[in-house]
């Protein structure tokens, strides 16, 4: 008799128990590893979804010695199997890496599926219903101003649909947590219309695309394609870190080295990191290598991904492109796996199971016997420290090809601008600046740091500022439309004319956003043209790339931008960069926060001068002596690296140990609080020193969604021992803890609110 050993989809305390289930011969042929089926389940016999992980024989005697029966398979879901014993093994590594299940960690290697067959008719139709708007943005804001629209979840849908030109109906449901009956309301309203497509745009096509040629390497190029081309050769792991400062051509070298890599008959992954605003890298390699090439990216709709997932797994294409996810697209034979700009935040995960990438392609990587290539003009302090004690081989890049060179950069003290009585947001040395580029038509890039003018309301009575209602935060103030969001959980309220402390009217918004800066540019230069991207002017699919379309094609003067203009493109007019707002990140917010600063500042800076024309870069900072700006205006990833490495040897923080950050969570506060501390109890308890406990803290945001959290820090040496303690810690807690309470662990967090 044949039997499937089966992972259960539960939230079973018994975590990575293994159930046998009878395959009945009905379903003989279909049942087999790593395919989902549907069992019954527990006390109640409910059905569950399951993944097999194993296939047995067992006798009848076998069977019958074990007194009881066992139940049969009742359905198979997947027609394809994408999970092999490797795989599996992945799965498994990834589940004692970041404390997950590895039910968990297999679902990130299926494509995003259905429940069960009978069910997948109906999601079917439903993934394939467009949302539309039947009326125009302005017709919508009239409403909500004179009040006709005053549900916020209605609102919320409402400008949603205002961004965003194509909008699936289920991309609404999970991605917005709007009902669907709150959907089908706003329809009979007469908002909206819902429209059955048979077929989705394709992306590829949406590019539009002409063939490019390989470019002639320069001599660094060359050095780096022959050595990186040698060791996917040897079909050995081996792990190389491309340290190339900014627009020295890495792209370039990975595009040549897939080449190779084709033509030995194997294939390649390529991360980026976030697709959206990496668009020109995404078409550089379709620009190369055509249609061989699947891409996945977080706006595809479920059966888009499905198709590609197919694509891959029969073998049709040779290269995958994608975000963080595409680590495990179901590849066979592969021989390279790219992480373009490896430091970026977007390779960690930040839902369960909360794992690096670059953590994972290793693994993935050793199991092909394949070459891992990070590359980056500021690697992670951890890759460089890694790299630098023989994990990886460094390949370094200094310079950039033909004759463009690296900017000149320079730090604009800003209190000598006030005792100059300059009081606008832009220094004198910056305008004087501006003004040559104007003169000779050359471009400029304005860069605001976010969180340095995040907008806020507040009224001036009483200096209250407004909080959203289910988080510890200050909500951002949206002028367009009158409008206060909250980031954390979506709330949403309009056409605030009353602080809810004093009843004063007296309402305005706070600091410079980049709407703010715009108007302040229009009115000292009243002539010029200026393009604004930030998170107002880009929530559309392909906003990023019109945006940056238009600012090439047209020369426009200036484009002000977020940290999203600091990624992925390279337009060679832009000799002038201005930076605004650092000071704020140089603040040691976490061990993590000098980092980012260094990484993108660097980055930003790295946007001038990419051709011909040389590039100069402004720093506004109040903080002219901050060792990281130092190092940024010298150009020094390694002045700043040399640093960094010391404070973390001596305060005892990654590379040298582990965080393991635990974070309790739940709606009644005395719960959380009474559950942390017996979890600090039972991590205390009898460790035996393998690891540090650190006392229970409240985070910086307390409270978010109306849920109260509470964190306790471990430190810990990265070793099996260890971990495995840790483990039986995590099952007690849990086998005992409240119904109420959530556990979140994650290794190594990149934040540590
Ligand atoms: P990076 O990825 O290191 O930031 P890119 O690959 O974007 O750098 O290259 C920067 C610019 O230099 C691009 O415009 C690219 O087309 C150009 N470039 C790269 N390699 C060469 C080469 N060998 N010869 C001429 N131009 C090149
Ligand atoms: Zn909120």
């Amino acid at each position: 008799m044949k039997i499937a050993k089966v992972l259960i989809n539960t939230s079973v305390k018994n975590l990575n128990k293994v159930y046998d289930y009878i395959v009945p011969t009905t379903l003989e042929n279909e049942v087999e590893l790593g395919k989902r089926v549907v069992v019954s389940f527990g006390k109640g016999r409910a059905s569950e979804e399951a993944i097999v992980v194993k296939m047995e024989e067992k006798t009848d005697s076998e069977l019958a010695s074990l007194g009881y029966r066992l139940k049969e398979i009742i359905e198979v879901l997947d027609d394809i199997s994408y999970i092999d014993e490797e795989r599996l093994k992945l799965a498994k590594y990834i589940s004692f890496l970041y404390f997950c299940n590895v039910y968990d960690a297999l679902k990130l290697m299926l494509p995003p599926g259905t429940k069960s067959k009978s069910s997948s008719k109906s999601l079917q139709t439903k993934q394939n219903t467009l949302v539309k708007l039947t009326k125009t943005s302005e017709e919508i804001m009239e409403d909500i101003e004179n009040e006709s629209i005053t549900s916020a979840k209605h609102i919320k849908l409402l400008t949603f649909l205002m961004y965003n030109d194509y909008v699936l109906i289920n991309d609404i449901i999970d991605g917005l947590e709007i009902s669907r009956q709150i959907i089908t309301t706003v329809e009979k309203k007469g908002y909206i219309t819902l429209e059955k497509v048979d077929q989705e745009p394709d992306f590829l096509s949406e590019l539009h695309v002409e063939r490019t040629e390989k470019k002639e390497p320069t001599p660094e190029q060359e050095y780096a394609i022959d050595k990186i081309t040698e060791y996917v050769e040897a079909e050995e792991y081996k792990q190389c870190l491309l340290f190339g400062v900014t627009g020295s051509g890495k792209t370039e070298v990975y595009l040549q080295v897939i080449e190779k890599v084709l033509a030995k008959g194997k294939n390649a992954i390529v991360l980026v990191p976030e697709i959206s605003l990496t668009y020109q890298t995404v078409n550089r390699f379709v620009s190369r290598f055509g249609n061989n090439i699947a891409i996945l990216h977080s706006r595809m709709t479920v059966a888009k991904r499905k198709e590609e997932y197919k694509r891959i797994k029969s073998g049709k294409v040779n290269i995958v492109v994608g975000a963080r996810s595409a680590i495990f697209a179901p590849l066979d034979n592969i021989g390279l796996v790219i992480i373009d700009e490896e430091h970026d935040g977007s390779y960690y995960s930040q839902t369960t199971p909360k794992y690096s990438t670059k953590e994972v392609a290793a693994y993935l990587c050793k199991q092909n016997n394949a070459t891992l290539l990070l590359g980056s003009a500021t690697p992670e302090i951890t890759s460089y420290y890694k790299a630098q004690n023989g994990i990886a081989e460094i390949i370094t890049m200094e310079n950039r090809p033909g004759i463009a060179i690296m900017p000149s950069i320079e730090l604009v003290n800003m209190k000598h601008d006030r005792v100059m009585g300059n009081v606008s947001n832009i220094s004198l040395r910056l305008k004087e600046e501006i003004e040559k580029n104007i003169q000779n038509k050359e471009q400029t890039m304005i860069f605001l740091n976010r969180r340095g003018y995040l907008s806020y309301l507040r009224c001036n009575d009483c200096s209250y500022i407004f909080k959203c209602p289910n988080c510890d935060v200050a909500m951002t103030y949206h002028k367009t439309n009158n409008l206060l969001h909250c980031h954390y959980c979506s709330h949403v309220e309009r056409n605030i004319k009353k602080c809810p402390i004093c009843n004063g009217e007296n309402i305005s918004s706070t600091t410079i956003g980049t709407q703010r800066l715009e108007e302040e540019l229009k009115e000292i230069f009243p002539s010029v043209s200026i393009l604004r991207m930030d998170a107002d002017t880009t929530i559309t699919k392909d906003a990023h790339q019109k945006i940056l379309d238009k600012f090439r094609n047209e020369n426009i003067n200036i484009l002000i931008g977020t940290q999203m203009i600091s990624k992925g493109h390279d337009i060679e007019n832009v000799t002038l960069v201005g930076i605004l707002g650092v000071d704020t990140m140089l603040g040691m917010e976490d061990y993590l926060s000098s980092e980012r600063a260094f990484s993108n500042i660097s980055q930003v800076s790295g946007r001038a001068g990419r051709a011909s024309l040389p590039g100069r870069v402004l720093i506004q900072t109040n903080d002219p002596d901050n060792y990281i700006l130092n190092a940024v205006v010298h150009n020094s990833y390694l002045e700043f690296y040399e640093k960094e490495i010391e404070y973390r040897k001596i305060f005892g923080y990654p590379p040298f140990i582990d965080i393991v950050l635990f974070e309790v969570v739940g709606r009644n506060f005395y719960n959380v609080k009474s559950e942390i501390e017996r979890l600090y109890t039972i991590l205390s308890s009898e460790n035996s020193n393998t690891y540090k406990v650190f006392n229970p803290k409240a985070p910086f945001i307390q409270k978010i969604n109306n849920k109260y959290r509470v964190n306790i820090i471990v430190k810990t040496n990265l070793n099996t021992n260890s971990y495995n303690k840790l483990y039986e810690k995590i099952k007690i807690f849990n086998k005992t803890k409240k119904n109420d309470i959530n556990m979140i662990v994650t290794r190594n967090p990149i934040f540590i609110g």
